[in-house]
């Protein structure tokens, strides 16, 4: 697909580049029915080094998602269309692959029932972070953040309700992804605290610190490593 190209500022890592228009919200986690979701058209300047292999983690991340939980009908439509579409390309195999190594036996579901854990692979957070990164620049927050001030994770504990309370809440189509943010003032070296829910029931958090240095020293584990 040939894209346009031009000259202007990364909207991921700042830098006056050449950069192609990308989607904040990669476009293959929409179904067909939402084709006119104005959200999914928020597009930021983006050049080819923050772009570099991400349309392959694109398609593994929303894979790894629709196995994650239970289906609502946004799933439903991208499960039984190009998911399975892309599941039966060349590197579909391997893609698949991909998503197996993910998933752990759930023997408190039943025999031969798995669970599929999403942090533990290092592809999806980095999507996460970049999500975050171009919302970031999107809602003219934090700007530019590269990947190494940012620190992404699977919901793990539920956050406190008072802090969910003041998040300014988002949806970019709510059966697709709904989001909140929180600026934080108090924490030195802390900017923003973010809430991701992806198709009603997979969530993320998500910190950006001032640079590199205040993450690893306030929050090590989910870094950009690896
Ligand atoms: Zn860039």
């Amino acid at each position: 697909m040939k894209r346009r190209t031009r000259w202007s500022t990364c909207g991921l890592c700042g830098e006056f580049r050449i950069t192609t228009r990308e989607h904040v919200v990669p476009r293959s986690l929409y179904p067909a029915s939402k084709s006119n979701s104005k959200f999914q058209r928020i597009t930021i300047a983006a050049c080819a080094e923050c772009n570099n292999g991400t349309a392959d983690d694109d398609a593994h991340f929303r894979t790894v998602l629709m196995l994650a939980g239970e289906q609502n009908d946004a799933v439903n439509q991208l499960w039984t269309g190009p998911v399975r579409r892309a599941l039966k390309e060349v590197d579909g195999r391997r893609r698949a692959l991909d998503v197996f190594k993910l998933m752990r036996p759930a023997p408190d579901a039943g025999p031969n029932r798995y669970r599929i854990f999403p942090a533990d692979d290092a592809r999806v957070l980095r999507i996460v972070r970049k999500i975050v990164r171009g919302l970031s620049r999107h809602h003219e927050l934090a700007y530019p953040v590269s990947d190494g001030r940012v620190f992404a994770d699977v919901l793990r504990q539920p956050m406190p309700d008072e802090m969910v309370a003041e998040m300014k809440q988002h949806a970019a189509e709510s059966d697709v992804l709904e989001y909140g943010f929180l600026p934080i003032a108090d924490t030195p070296g802390l900017i923003s605290a973010w809430l991701l829910r992806f198709y009603q029931r997979t969530s993320f958090v998500s910190l950006i610190f001032a640079d590199e240095e205040a993450r690893q020293t306030l929050y090590k584990r989910g870094g950009s490593e690896g």
